[in-house]
């Protein structure tokens, strides 16, 4: 390490600084790449080992050892290293009146862990073709499918392998053990991420849906509400409810009627849509929220159970479907 006066500390000598709306996996993943050392040795030496336990994500919190050990060998102020997890979302999106909801709302607008094989990591291939390549924090939230400055779908897969991304090699005891040598934009399969390009661009349905969001989480408000996370609540419980409801004729019927040329015959599960199941029905529950509450009452049915994920739905929405 080598001290430098001006921050009376020991600094690790290749250190790199966050970059805009990065994960703090990705930082830590291009921190250590950078020292070229094997990353089992950074961590053991530099990290707490707790870092990569089994079954957490890093993402999440920031945990008060990790983030002292980051303060006393970087330049980092505690700000910044709070803004790169995703619990920084706090308040804008995220209930924040106890820990637990706001673990509980961080859960349930994620997508899942990079050791849930069933999910990835989502990226924009065109943003990571700029500059220093890195994993942003917006594209972790279950919300983000295209990318409105690229013009750009998100993946969460490889085009080179079809296999899901995940920058960390984890072994089945949590320990990272590769040796980090190469760009975080490499697949394990030798692929360039940074090196796709779609054929396809999003629709203007799906550009406008993404605005709409972005700004929703940027304001922590929308013309629906005060509240972001109420509106984002809804949207997936809407969502939720599209795909339930599909296969009851009479809500088919009323759906063709409403939007003649879409096809929501979809093949979707339940729960842990990718990234090209969430673009096939958070567009539309986007729409259904449009022009509230007139398409909402058009299409929905006025009994329904809300599953307990969802919490309680917001009085704004509720209201339109109970008193009809
Ligand atoms: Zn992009
Ligand atoms: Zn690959």
């Amino acid at each position: 390490m080598i001290y430098i006066s001006k921050f009376k500390k020991d600094i690790w000598p290749l250190y790199v600084p966050p970059l805009p709306d990065e994960l703090f996996s990705s930082w830590i993943y291009r921190l250590i790449s950078n020292h070229r050392v094997n990353s089992d040795t950074f961590v053991k030496n530099y990290l707490h080992q707790k870092l990569f336990e089994r079954n957490n994500d890093i993402d999440d919190f920031p945990k008060e050892e990790i983030i002292k050990t980051i303060k006393e060998h970087t330049p980092c102020k505690t700000e910044e290293l709070i803004e790169l997890f995703l619990s920084s979302y706090n308040s804008s999106i995220i209930e924040n009146n106890t820990p637990e909801e706001i673990s509980k709302s961080i859960q349930f607008l994620k997508t899942k862990s990079f050791n849930n094989r069933r999910n990835s990591i989502v990226f924009c291939p065109g943003c990571l073709s700029k500059n220093t390549p890195y994993f942003r924090k917006k594209w972790r939230l279950t919300t983000s499918i295209v990318c409105v400055e690229c013009n750009s779908y998100l993946l969460d897969y490889c085009p080179g392998c079809n296999a899901q991304i995940s920058y960390w090699n984890n072994k089945k005891s949590g320990e990272i053990t590769s040796h980090i040598s190469h760009s975080i934009a490499i697949c394990k399969c030798g692929y360039d991420l940074s090196n796709f390009f779609s054929p396809l661009s999003p629709t203007p349905t799906e550009m406008e849906y993404q605005k709409y969001i972005n700004s929703t989480i940027e304001n922590g408000f929308n013309l629906h509400t005060q509240y972001s996370f109420t509106y984002l609540n809804t949207l997936l419980f809407i969502a939720y409810m599209l795909k339930k409801m599909i296969k009851s004729p009479r809500f088919k019927k009323r759906f063709d009627k409403m939007y003649p040329e879409l096809d929501i015959t979809i093949d979707v599960p339940l729960y842990d849509w990718n990234v090209i199941q969430k673009r096939q029905l958070l567009p539309i529950a986007y729409n259904l929220l449009e022009n509230f509450p007139k398409n909402i009452k058009e299409i929905f049915p006025k009994k329904h159970t809300v599953r307990k994920e969802f919490k309680q739905l917001p009085y704004w929405f509720e209201k339109e479907l109970l008193f009809r």
